[in-house]
Formats: structure tokens, C-alpha cells, sequence
């Protein structure tokens, strides 16, 4: 932890360049959500930073693409113990920069099961994406055609592509940013890549294990800063001519923009505004137990939450009194209290955005089941000025509201009856966006149909969140651009060449 004389409460990070520590002259404020505090100070870099980051990543190139996939693996996997040794201060440090809880109890929904988060998911999912990338691309075959009647044989190739630019959000800091950097190491690229600037700790501490992994200097550099400034850098440079993104819509609208007259690759994973069909055959217990979970977890920040529920008329007073009392058993507090399910909100900003779609539902004549309007939550003394909302339950907003338009990303969710297959579907894709969704019913045909009409880039039957990484993940409409996964981010990294040969 290194520490000056102005800053020595705080935590102040430094970019990871050439595998070096480099300071950095300006830095940003980072708050830890649960007291409001400013906790850590993270480098608010610009083009002179990622100009030496790109530089470093180009000089790191041939020696690392160079290298096979089994060669690339073993590092990785080295850095992957090492990530899991580390793997409670790795857990701890998340809560403290994003908010979320340590681990919970969930203990209404699924009795006596500690489901989520830093500890059970964020930090194991991280080191997991290590390893299976570090695994996968030692499966994938290449493509292979002949033509007899010209004496040919035509055959495919894949490369690395170069320096990749990296850039994530801050619901699952560390899990997404290795769901990048894996891959795209793992295929022989070098990588500059530059986290949230609102939860950059743990990228920062996994940098502390690169060099004893056996990752070359300037196979993987970490620039911390803005969007707008270090952000922008990477992706209007030059020599960087694939970039991953994982964010909002509109900054990816921007980043389209300002790559387009590179040409360069782009993937984008996008925000979501995911609905929940319940129809009346379905099993109520599981379909409320897990999409109180859908809805609420990691405070309704992680892209494929449940935004919109619809019920089946019949059993939609019955789904609504059950939904309420499970939504009001979910309980939120002190991120490090194992009792609770919920943490803090990212920022103050963030938490009265997600408010103000509430103060917009009641002002259009919805009616706020529970959650935001009620008692003030009981919190701990050094919590009182953090950023918490109770799971909040709307019913009734119009379709055409905002609320059911755009993305909340926060403990959330509205609940309207829709009656027949016909009338789910057009809900369900009545918006722009087309990530998620989850569909509960015990009819294996109406399963089936109902998934394929959907407009979503997953669709979850009877289940949610069950994910296999060799499968492509990712939107349709607004919510993306590309899929990553197993074979899809393995295409995504490297550039296909078609050889023929006549023989
Ligand atoms: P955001 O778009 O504000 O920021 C994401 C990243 O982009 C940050 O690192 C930010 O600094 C950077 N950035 C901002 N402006 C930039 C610019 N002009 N040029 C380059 N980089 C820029 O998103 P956020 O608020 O951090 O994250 C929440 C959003 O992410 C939600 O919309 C959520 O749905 C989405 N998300 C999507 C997925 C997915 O897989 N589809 C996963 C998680 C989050």
C-alpha cells in the first residue's frame, strides 16, 4: 500500500506500465460506498500515460505472440493461485471500493445457502476466467474445405491482433475486466487496459502479482483514470486496433464514434432492461425466490438484473403479495455483514439516479409497493452517510414510461400482468434493449417458443444467472455488439486468414 505525505489516510494507486509501478502526477477521488469517505486516490491519466502503456504493449508483442497457448496458459494459471491466495483481501477490497457485500446469508430465499458476493463470486469468478481461457484456446480447430475439381485445399489460420484496449465498468470490477484480459492474452495479444475509475483497487492489486506470475513486462498494462480522458486515449490510439468494452449504451455510442475512422474491432457488452415472464403454471415458490434474487442482487447492479416483471393475470395478485414479502425480507446494510443481502449503492450519484426513477413512477400515478418511501434503514454509526436503498417493488407504470424504458441498474423492479403468450413476447421486447431474460413456466413447448421469439442475447428458463463460459454471452438491439465466451471471445482476439493451396 503505498502512501505520501498528502495522501496518508488514503490508499493511492499508481499505474501498471512496462511492469512498472509508475505514479501518477493528477489523481481522483475514490469513494468507499457504505460511509462516503473518500478512501483511495486513483491516477487520473491521460494520453501521455496511455501513450507509454500502448508503447509498452507493442514492445511486448512479438515475444508474447510468440509464445504457444500452453506456454501463455501456464502463467496464467500461475496468476490465477495467486489470485486465489489472495483471495479474502482480493474479496474485502472489492466490497470496500464497489459497495457490495462481503458474502450473505440469503437466508429467505435460498435457506441456510451463502450465495453471494466478493468472496463467493467476484473473486472466484476472476481467478476461474484465468483459468478456463488459459484452457479453452488449447480446444479450438480451424477450418479446413477442399476442392477436388480445382486441386485445392483451403484452410484457415488465426493470429493474435495486437494491442488490445480493455475497458470495464464498476458492477463487477475484477470479474469483468479478466473476462477481458484472460482472453485476450491467452490468444497472444499484450493488452493496455483501464478499469472503472470508480472501483480500480483490486485491477491495482492484481497488477502486484503479474511480474511473480511470469508475465513479461508489457504483456499486461493497467491505466487508471476517466472515461473522457484516459478512456478516450485508448481508444482513439492509433496503434490499439481492438477494444473491448463493457458498459453503457451511450458510451459505447461514443466509442463507436470515435474508432470508427480507425476501423478498429469492436466488442460491446451493453446495459440491459432485462423482464421476468411468470406464466400462471409455473412453480411460484422457485419463480419468486429466484427472482427476488434476479432482481435485488449486488443492489440490482449487474447488467442481466430483472427490470420488468410479468405476471399471468391469474395469478398475478397472488405473485405480486408473495414477491412484496420475500423483496421486503431481503435485507441491506453494512456491506461486511454477512445478514444482509445488499450493500451500497456505487455513488451518491448513482444512488439518486435510481431515486429519481422512483419519484418519476409515483408522479406518473404508479404505486410503490415497498422499498424507497418507507422507514429510514437502521444502519451502523459509520454507515449512516453511505449510499443504501431498500429493494423497491412498483406496480402499474405504463409501458411507455421511462421507468419501463430505460436502464435502472439499481435495487428496482416493476411488476405489471400481461394475459397470453402474444401479449408476454410484446412486452418482453417492447423495449430497446435485448440482453436478458428468464421465463418461468412448467410447459416444455411454451418454453421453447417463448425463448425463441424473445429478443435477448440469453434467455433463462426456470432458472437465472446459470452460466457456461463456453457459450456466447451477450445483447441483441442496444444491449451489445459481439458475443464473448469460450469460441466467440477466441474469434474476437485473433484475426482469421484464409490460406488456399493448389496442389
Ligand atoms: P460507463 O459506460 O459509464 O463506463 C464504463 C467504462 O467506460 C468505465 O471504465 C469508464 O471510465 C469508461 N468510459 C466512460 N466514458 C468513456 C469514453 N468516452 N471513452 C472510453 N471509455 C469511457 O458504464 P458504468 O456506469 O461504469 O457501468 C454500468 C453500465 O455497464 C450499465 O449500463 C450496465 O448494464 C453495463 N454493463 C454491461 C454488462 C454486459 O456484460 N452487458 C456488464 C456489466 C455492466
Amino acid at each position: 500500500m503505498s502512501k505520501t505525505a498528502d495522501h496518508r489516510t488514503h490508499l493511492v494507486l499508481e499505474n501498471y506500465i512496462g511492469g512498472k509501478f509508475v505514479p501518477c502526477s493528477r489523481h481522483i477521488d475514490s469513494y468507499d460506498p457504505s460511509t462516503g469517505e473518500v478512501y483511495c486516490k486513483v491516477p487520473d491519466s491521460g494520453t501521455d500515460e496511455v501513450e507509454a502503456a500502448v508503447q509498452a504493449a507493442r514492445e511486448a508483442f512479438p515475444d508474447w505472440s510468440a509464445r504457444s497457448p500452453a506456454e501463455r496458459g501456464q502463467v496464467m494459471n500461475k496468476l490465477a493461485d495467486l489470485m486465489e491466495a489472495q483471495l479474502e483481501e482480493l474479496a474485502q477490497a472489492e466490497s470496500r471500493d464497489q459497495g457490495k457485500t462481503v458474502s450473505s446469508r440469503v437466508s429467505v430465499c435460498v435457506p441456510g445457502k451463502t450465495v453471494m458476493f466478493a468472496r463467493t463470486v467476484d473473486v472466484p469468478r476472476a481467478v476461474d476466467n484465468f483459468r478456463f481461457f488459459s484452457s479453452s484456446v488449447l480446444h479450438h480447430t480451424t477450418d479446413c474445405t477442399t476442392m477436388d475439381h480445382l486441386g485445392c485445399v483451403n484452410y484457415t489460420v488465426r493470429s493474435p491482433v495486437g494491442v488490445a484496449g480493455l475497458i470495464s465498468p464498476w458492477n463487477l470490477p475484477l470479474y469483468l475486466l479478466t473476462w477481458k484480459i484472460a482472453p485476450a492474452v491467452a490468444t497472444g495479444n499484450t493488452v493496455v487496459a483501464k478499469p472503472s475509475e470508480m472501483t480500480s483497487v483490486t485491477a491495482w492489486m492484481m497488477c502486484k502479482l503479474l511480474e511473480e506470475a511470469g508475465f513479461p513486462p508489457g504483456v499486461v498494462n493497467m491505466v487508471f483514470g476517466t472515461g473522457p480522458r484516459a478512456g478516450d486515449a485508448l481508444v482513439g490510439h492509433p496503434d490499439v486496433p481492438l477494444v473491448s468494452f463493457t458498459g453503457s449504451t451511450a458510451t459505447a455510442q461514443r466509442i463507436t464514434e470515435r474508432s470508427a475512422p480507425f476501423c478498429k474491432k469492436l466488442s460491446l457488452e451493453l446495459g440491459g432492461k432485462n423482464p421476468a415472464i411468470v406464466f400462471s403454471d409455473a412453480d411460484l415458490d422457485q419463480a419468486v425466490t429466484t427472482t427476488v434474487r434476479s432482481s435485488f442482487s449486488n443492489q440490482g447492479e449487474i447488467c442481466l438484473c430483472t427490470s420488468r416483471i410479468y405476471v399471468e393475470r391469474s395469478i398475478y395478485p397472488e405473485f405480486l403479495k408473495r414477491f412484496v414479502a420475500a423483496a421486503r425480507e431481503w435485507k441491506t446494510g453494512a456491506p461486511s455483514d454477512p445478514d444482509n443481502n445488499n450493500g451500497a449503492l456505487v455513488s451518491r450519484e448513482h444512488l439518486e439516479k435510481v431515486r429519481s426513477f422512483v419519484t418519476l413512477a409515483r408522479s406518473e400515478g404508479a404505486t410503490v409497493l415497498c422499498g424507497e418511501g418507507e422507514d429510514p434503514l437502521l444502519l451502523p454509526q459509520r454507515n449512516t452517510s453511505g449510499y443504501f436503498m431498500r429493494p423497491t417493488v412498483i406496480a402499474g407504470v405504463a409501458e411507455s414510461s421511462r421507468v419501463m424504458q430505460d436502464e435502472i441498474f439499481g435495487p428496482v423492479v416493476c411488476v405489471n400482468p400481461f394475459d397470453g403468450e402474444d401479449d408476454a413476447v410484446a412486452k418482453g421486447n417492447g423495449v430497446r434493449y435485448g440482453l436478458a431474460a428468464t421465463v418461468w413456466t412448467r410447459d416444455v413447448g411454451r418454453v421453447h417458443r417463448v425463448a425463441r421469439r424473445l429478443e435477448a442475447g440469453l434467455v433463462w428458463t426456470n432458472c437465472w444467472l446459470v452460466r457456461d463460459l463456453n457459450l456466447p454471452f451477450g445483447g441483441m438491439k442496444n444491449s451489445g455488439v459481439g458475443r464473448e465466451g469460450g469460441r466467440d471471445s477466441y474469434h474476437f482476439f485473433t484475426e482469421v486468414k484464409t490460406i488456399t493451396v493448389k496442389h
